[in-house]
């Protein structure tokens, strides 16, 4: 350590103590404890939470609800909102924003905002009932769909996926992961409610490594900021104690698991977490979740190129999906470049031809449309290239 330096503890403490004066991903019994030296009625905290979660207000002087020497005596404790700011922009030519969003350290996550929705591949269930929303009709977009970080970095090192490169630098917050969400919304001018939005848990990160962070954003989502968990989708790369927990839930998303390969032997090699969950291990814990009526389970499935994408590879995820022993679906995504990652994208045909093959055997398959590949927001390609960030120890893993 240089004479100059702090010490680790004593930052993390800083940004502890920092983070606790925040209100943004604070609500309900959170909100009153905060604020109890106060001795604010109900209504007040009420108040503040619309503030926070429906108007998105950055400062505690723009809570207009509440009596100027109230939110005087509130930011002179120290409180503020610390609503999640966006600090960098990179927009794609087909709409799909990608964005650096700092978080409580001043670390950023990426967020990707998908206008007109995810790919909306025909039959894809976030395309269903796609009406255009009453008062929406003034934008450019219909529906939206916003792809969440959990973590910064990822700690599960799927080779085919750039974000693997990070590393864990360190969990994000509850506040932190719905922040995300307020951010992008209050950006495009979006309220759940009028506008179609669909959350999608597929950023950076594994959410079932971040579970406590993770759920709490997802009640924060589903509670004040009141969208609907029909509306939300987690991805998990098949962490089997978190599904296991998400099965007792009761809010949660859809489920979708990012099988990738037909079998163990193929999956090991492109995600080494298969050698501490195997493929049946996983869908033992997917038959316990209790799904809601019409319901699936979807597998996300990256071809890659002469890996997985052979025709004896959809014939076995075909078995794969009808020893599962629940509704299920797949998505295929033709897999999505990036440097360093030593992999080849899989053509068209080949694409077409894995699809229909699940097909004619009645497996619903799905091709997922690749969203803002020129700026490196498609899946698996999330990943901020900066030397500042560096692991924090004891953050993320199991
Ligand atoms: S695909 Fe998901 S779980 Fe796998 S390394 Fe990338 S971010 Fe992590």
């Amino acid at each position: 350590m240089t004479s100059g330096e702090k010490p680790r503890t004593t930052l993390l403490d800083a940004r502890e103590a920092e983070a606790e004066r925040r209100l943004f991903g604070l609500w309900n019994e959170e909100l009153s404890q905060a604020l109890g030296g106060f001795g604010l009625l109900k209504y007040r905290l009420r108040q503040l939470e619309t503030a926070l979660y429906r108007q998105k207000v950055t400062d505690i002087q723009e809570v207009t609800t509440w009596p100027k020497e109230l939110r005087g005596k509130v930011a002179a404790a120290g409180f503020r909102v610390g609503l999640p700011e966006i600090v960098e922009t990179f927009r794609s030519v087909d709409g799909t924003e990608r964005y650096l969003i700092a978080g409580t350290d001043g670390q950023t996550v990426e967020t990707v905002w998908m206008p007109e929705g995810d790919g909306g591949e025909e039959g894809d269930s976030s395309a269903e009932d796609d009406e255009v929303a009453e008062g929406s009709s003034r934008k450019a977009w219909s529906r939206a769909t916003i792809c969440v970080s959990s973590q910064i970095g990822c700690a599960v090192n799927c080779q085919f996926c750039l974000t693997a490169k990070l590393g864990i630098i360190r969990n994000l917050t509850a506040g932190e992961i719905a922040g995300q969400v307020a951010a992008v919304l209050k950006k495009h001018e979006a309220e759940p409610g009028r506008d179609r939005i669909n959350l999608v848990f597929m950023g950076m990160g594994e959410p079932f490594l971040n579970y406590d962070a993770f759920m709490g954003a997802v009640r924060l989502l589903a509670g004040p900021m009141e969208i609907p968990e029909s509306r939300m989708t987690v991805s998990t790369s098949g962490i089997v104690p978190g599904i296991l927990r998400f099965a007792q839930e009761k809010v949660r998303p859809r489920l979708a698991i990012s099988l990738n390969a037909p079998n163990d032997a193929v999956r090991e090699g492109i995600m080494p977490v298969t050698r501490k969950w195997s493929i049946a291990d996983v869908l033992s814990a997917v038959r316990l979740v209790p799904l809601r009526q019409r319901e699936r389970v979807t597998f996300e499935y990256v071809l890659l190129d002469g890996v997985n994408d052979k025709e004896e590879h959809a014939d076995e995820v075909v078995k794969l999906v009808r020893r599962a022993q629940f509704p299920a679906r797949v998505n295929l995504i033709a897999w999505n470049p990036g440097p360093g990652v030593p992999f080849m994208m899989p053509s068209a045909e080949t694409v077409a031809d894995f699809q229909n093959r699940l097909r004619e055997q009645g497996v619903p398959a799905f091709v997922r449309k690749p969203r803002g590949r020129d700026i490196y927001a498609a899946c698996g390609q999330l990943k901020k290239t900066t030397s500042r960030q560096e692991p924090v120890a004891g953050a993320g893993g199991e």
